[in-house]
């Protein structure tokens, strides 16, 4: 299969090209390297999609591009079978600060992708959404159709991607699926998440920090389930016009994987509490029931498991990797 990775330069999306190419899919990448977070991250998992392609027989294409330009995206989306849409600006706090910008990448962004799968006659078009769609619990944990009302203008561009994605489906017949991801976490995750900061805080003698109480709880997801959830989409229509969860279902509170990393790190180290951030959820829960139905969808990891494997993915990669957290 031709796909499109957008974000492929991205944690989540480097993740997907790295696996479609190492099942032998011919790959294009588009990133415009969003100075979000330190560049050398993307660079480094940009050479880990060529040494990939390398070993197999997959054609690997990088494209240096922004979603937001029409004709660099009706170009790139020309001969794709299928569209994997990472590209984001990501991060509930940075939306706070930067509203148009992060409406311009995320929902004209994703029109113009639309516009272009549509004339493409693009087989399907798989959309990175997240739990910030749904805003505060009624009930947890959440299922799909809890109400949706994102409390930050991240939240809002997410819910809006979610329904242009449907509307394509429904006035075009452009198979859209939406997967509403929980916190991901793993291996060249973004150097500005809770898991990342306190393990890089941890082995530096410093204190994590937490903003808030900790008593608010988070469903994290590996990175690796995220792949097997859009790998399986691939070449299954059963979620097509739809949303789903993609969560472990385990959560934890902010303090309990602190005190997890700090434990397991630097145990003398006591935690520091600062005060809560705007527009962070105050609890997420993933149901993944409808995940499980639709594509088999399984977490494969606790927290406990998934963090431990994180601490020793640094640990092997602290010399390129921590310089580059810490100077996000
Ligand atoms: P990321 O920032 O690591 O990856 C996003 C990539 O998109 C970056 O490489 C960035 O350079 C690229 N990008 C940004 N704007 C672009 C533009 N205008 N044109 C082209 N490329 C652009 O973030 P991530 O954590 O990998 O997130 C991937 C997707 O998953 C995003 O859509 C995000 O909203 C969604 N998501 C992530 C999480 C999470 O916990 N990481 C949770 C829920 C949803």
């Amino acid at each position: 299969m031709q796909i499109l990775v957008t974000g492929g330069a991205g944690f989540i999306g480097g993740h997907l090209a790295e696996s479609f190419l190492a099942d032998g899919h011919d790959v294009t990448v588009l990133d415009n390297f969003e100075p979000f977070y330190a560049e050398g991250i993307k660079r480094h998992t940009l050479d880990v999609h060529r040494e990939v392609a390398d070993e197999g027989d997959s054609e690997y294409r990088f494209v240096e591009g922004d979603v937001r330009d029409p004709e660099t995206v009706h170009k790139i989306v020309d001969d794709t079978d299928i569209v994997v849409h990472q590209a984001a600006q990501a991060g509930v706090r940075e939306s706070v600060d930067n509203p148009r910008t992060v409406t311009d990448i995320n929902v004209d962004g994703t029109v113009n992708l639309l516009e272009a799968s549509k004339e493409a006659d693009v087989k399907r078009v798989i959309l990175a959404s997240s739990s910030s769609v749904y805003g505060k619990p009624h009930s947890l944990p959440y299922e799909e159709d809890h109400p949706t009302e994102p409390v930050s203008p991240y939240g809002v561009t997410k819910l809006t991607q979610e329904h242009m994605a449907r509307v394509y489906t429904e006035l075009h017949g452009l198979p859209t699926v939406c997967l509403r991801y929980f916190t991901v976490y793993g291996p060249r995750m973004r150097p500005n998440m809770a898991i990342s900061n306190f393990v890089s805080r941890c082995l530096n003698g410093e204190p994590p920090v937490i903003y808030g109480d900790g008593q608010q709880t988070r469903d994290f997801t590996y990175v690796a389930d995220v792949v097997d959830a859009n790998r399986t989409l691939l070449d299954s229509d059963a979620a097509d016009g739809d949303v789903v969860n993609i969560g472990s279902s385990d959560n934890i509170s902010i303090q309990e994987l602190a005190e997890t990393v700090r434990d397991q790190l630097a145990p003398e180290l006591e935690i520091v509490y600062e005060s809560a951030r705007e527009a962070d959820a105050e609890h997420t829960h993933a149901s993944v029931e409808k995940a499980g139905e639709l594509i088999g969808y399984e977490p494969s990891r606790t927290i406990t498991e998934g963090v431990g494997e994180f601490i020793e993915w640094y640990q092997a990669n602290r010399e390129w990797y921590e310089p580059l957290v810490r100077s996000s």
